[in-house]
């Protein structure tokens, strides 16, 4: 059973302590709905392995703040530790220090100057076809409705607006087969590829600006596939691309790009997930910045959630405890000290003392 009355670390070291990487959630969904149905002031339903509280108080705007309750696979990081200022443990900073954060305004603050609709889910970590949000918005999608989202994702303490796109295509060059004992009888894929990399090598990414934060693209080779034995001329290359690009392109925009980037290749996209405007210019966002972030904000360049809510049409931040540099490794951390700050700027956000 989850405390939701203990300091807001040692809240986080007990998430930490119940395993939940992506898919087996159903643990720390249920020690969540379970410490938040008492409460008077929200109201609590279920969807799978996702948790949503809401305030219902009538006021003017609604908030949504959202975060992930699984991790990725535990390497001997569980159960978690405290050095010093640091909580060490599978998840601290990835996101268990921001769903504490959640949980605890949930708990202390029962009347918000906003209404609020916490968002607690599962399988953020995995593909995207399976992830807690996406089906969150087909099952039950007046659950996520707000004029303004939060997504507690780490960030350092720093409010990150918007996010990049990604798209992976498959760059593919064709030869012909033949024995590599008579190979000017064939055609080479393989040596082909190398226009592919001369391409990549060649390529400046942009570094846009887009409602004043600078975004920074990346274009890159992630996997090379080819060769069908050691005595034939490949007749197929295949090199992975991943591009990274900023807000102000669509992925049709971004489509439209990479097929004038490899023109003369065949090109076919394998995953795309839609980039997010940083939305600072949206009131409730701007305000949510002067008080918590004290004016700052900078770009996300990672993919996230956040555009899940923007193709809802609800603006999105990223704003979190913990490190994200630290998010996926054995040594994950996060600092004491910060989660506090998180959570005492959200409460004095959410109670007008900010
Ligand atoms: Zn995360």
């Amino acid at each position: 059973m989850l405390d939701l009355t203990s300091d807001v670390a040692d809240l986080t070291a007990d998430l930490v302590d119940i395993r939940s990487e992506s898919g087996d959630e159903k643990a720390l969904a249920d020690a969540v709905e379970s410490a938040l149905s008492p409460l008077p002031h929200l109201t609590v339903t279920r969807d799978g392995d996702a948790v949503v509280a809401r305030t219902a108080l009538g006021r003017e705007r609604r908030i949504v703040i959202a975060g992930h309750l699984d991790t990725v696979p535990i390497v001997d990081n569980v159960p978690s530790r405290v050095d010093g200022d640091r909580l060490y443990g599978c998840g601290t900073t990835d996101m268990k220090a921001g769903v504490a954060v959640q949980l605890k305004l949930a708990a202390l603050v029962s009347e918000p100057v906003h209404d609020v609709t916490y968002v607690f889910y599962d399988n953020e970590e995995v593909d995207a076809s399976r992830n807690g949000l996406l089906r969150l918005s087909r099952n039950d999608p007046a659950s996520l409705h707000g004029d303004f989202a939060i997504l507690m994702e780490p960030t350092d303490g720093v409010i990150e607006g918007g996010c990049q796109g990604t798209m992976r295509v498959d760059v593919k060059t064709t030869g012909k087969r033949a024995h590599s004992a008579r190979s000017w009888m064939g055609e080479n894929a393989i040596h082909k590829a190398g226009e592919i990399l001369d391409v990549l090598r060649a390529y400046t990414p942009r570094q846009p600006e887009v409602e004043g934060l600078t975004f920074r693209e990346g274009l890159n080779a992630v996997s090379v596939e080819g060769g069908v034995a050691g005595n034939v001329i490949p007749d197929e290359c295949v090199v992975r691309v991943n591009y990274r690009y900023a807000p102000d392109l669509s992925p049709a925009d971004a489509e439209a790009h990479l097929r004038e980037v490899f023109t003369g290749f065949e090109v076919a996209v394998t995953d795309s997930a839609a980039p997010a405007r940083p939305g600072l210019d949206d009131p409730s966002a701007a305000a949510f910045v002067t008080a918590v972030g004290e004016g700052r904000a900078r770009a996300k360049f990672g993919w996230t959630d956040v555009s899940r809510f923007s193709e809802l049409g609800v603006p999105a931040v990223n704003y979190g405890p913990g490190d994200p540099m630290l998010a996926h490794t054995r040594d994950e951390y996060a600092k004491i000290s910060q989660i506090r700050e998180a959570e005492e700027r959200m409460v004095g956000w959410l109670t007008g003392r900010r």
